[in-house]
C-alpha cells in the first residue's frame, strides 16, 4: 500500500440555510496522502480543512468526488474505508456523563471491537488518563478531554489517524505530550494526518505538506522543498549607528529595522552574500555584527495564501 488516502475532484457544497447563502467550502482537490508519512493539512480559517477531514471521517457527506481509504471506495465500501480511519475532532463533543473508560468502551462498541481485542486500559495509560478512568467526563480538564478524544480515536486501532487543529489553545505540557504519542503512533506505522495552524509545529512534525485556501489546494510539496520555495534571504547588519542605505546589486533591498539594523534582503540564487557585504563595504558602511535569517513556512504561507 503506498497512499493511505487518494482524494480526487473532491467537491462540497453546504445548502443554503435561513439567510445564510450556499456555500462552496471544497472546489475540486485531489490529493494522494503517503502511508506511513505526517501530513499537515495547513491553511487560513475558513480553507476547508474541517470540510475535508469530516468527509474522510464520514462525518460529512460529499457533494461530488471520489475518495479511497487505505484502498476502500467510501461510497462503494464504506465500513471498511471508516475502519481504517480515526479522527480526534476539532471539537471537545463528549457525553458529560460518561467516565473515560466508559466513553471508550461505547466507542469500541460503536466500531464493533469485540471485548476481547479491546485495549481500554493501555489507550488510558497511553494518553495519561488512567488516574481519571472513572471520573466522569464533565469533571475532566479542557487537556484531559482533549487526551480522550485522542484515546477515542484510536479504540478500533485505526491505520490512519487524523487530528483536526490537536494543539490549539492548549498548554504546552499538553501540546508535548500530543506530538509524542504521534511521534510514537507514526513510529509504529500509522499515518498521520493533521490540520493546524502552527506553522513551526507542521515544520517540524510533518513529512509532506499540503496548503488549502479557498477550498483549494495551492501547494502539495515535501516539507523541505517547501521551506525552500521562497528566493529570498536576508542579512541583518549593526552598522554601529544610522548610514545611509547603500546602492546595491538588482535583486537586493535594504531596510532599517525598527532596532536600528539595517536588513538586506535578496534572492540567493542570484547573489551572493559576499557580493553584498563587498557592495556595502565599498559604500563606506561599516559592519560590526552580521546575522542571516531564512525564510520560514510563515513566509511561504504568507505568499501563498496572499489574497
Ligand atoms: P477550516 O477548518 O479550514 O477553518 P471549514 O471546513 O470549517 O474551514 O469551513 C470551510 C467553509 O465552509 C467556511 O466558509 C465555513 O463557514 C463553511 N462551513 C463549514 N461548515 C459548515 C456548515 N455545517 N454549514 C455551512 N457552512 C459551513
Ligand atoms: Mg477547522
Amino acid at each position: 500500500m503506498s497512499d493511505a488516502i487518494q482524494i480526487t475532484g473532491l467537491r462540497k457544497t453546504y445548502a443554503a440555510q435561513g439567510n445564510a447563502p450556499a456555500k462552496e467550502a471544497l472546489k475540486g482537490v485531489d490529493l494522494n496522502i503517503r502511508a506511513g508519512s505526517i501530513f499537515g493539512l495547513l491553511g487560513p480559517n475558513g480553507a476547508g480543512k474541517s470540510t475535508l477531514i469530516n468527509i474522510l471521517a464520514g462525518l460529512v457527506n460529499k457533494t461530488a468526488g471520489r475518495v479511497t481509504i487505505w484502498g476502500f471506495d467510501q461510497d462503494v465500501n464504506p465500513r471498511q474505508s471508516r475502519a481504517a480511519i480515526g479522527v480526534m475532532p476539532q471539537e471537545l463533543n463528549m457525553d458529560p456523563f460518561f467516565t473515560p473508560r466508559a466513553s471508550l468502551e461505547v466507542q469500541a462498541g460503536l466500531y464493533g471491537v469485540p471485548k476481547a481485542e479491546r485495549w481500554t486500559d493501555e489507550l488510558l495509560e497511553l494518553v495519561g488518563l488512567t488516574g481519571q478512568a472513572n471520573a466522569y467526563a464533565r469533571a475532566l480538564s479542557g487537556g484531559m478531554k482533549r487526551r480522550l478524544l485522542l484515546a477515542k480515536a484510536l479504540v478500533h486501532r485505526p491505520q490512519i489517524l487524523v487530528l483536526d487543529e490537536p494543539t490549539a489553545g492548549v498548554d504546552i505540557t499538553l501540546r508535548e505530550m500530543l506530538w509524542s504519542n504521534v511521534r510514537k503512533l507514526n513510529d509504529q506505522g500509522m499515518t498521520i494526518i493533521l490540520t493546524t495552524h502552527y506553522l513551526e509545529e507542521a515544520e517540524q512534525m510533518c513529512d509532506e505538506i499540503a496548503i488549502i485556501n479557498h477550498g483549494q489546494v495551492v501547494i502539495r510539496q515535501n516539507t523541505r522543498d517547501l521551506l525552500s520555495r521562497t528566493d529570498g534571504k536576508t542579512l541583518v547588519l549593526d552598522t554601529g549607528g544610522p548610514v545611509t542605505l547603500p546602492d546595491l546589486p538588482p535583486g537586493a533591498r535594504a531596510e532599517r529595522r525598527p532596532d536600528g539594523r539595517l536588513a538586506i534582503t535578496y534572492p540567493p540564487s542570484r547573489l551572493r552574500a559576499d557580493q553584498l557585504l563587498d557592495a556595502l563595504r565599498g559604500a563606506g558602511i561599516p559592519i560590526l555584527d552580521v546575522a542571516t535569517e531564512q525564510p520560514d513556512l510563515e513566509d511561504v504561507f504568507v505568499e501563498l495564501t496572499r489574497d
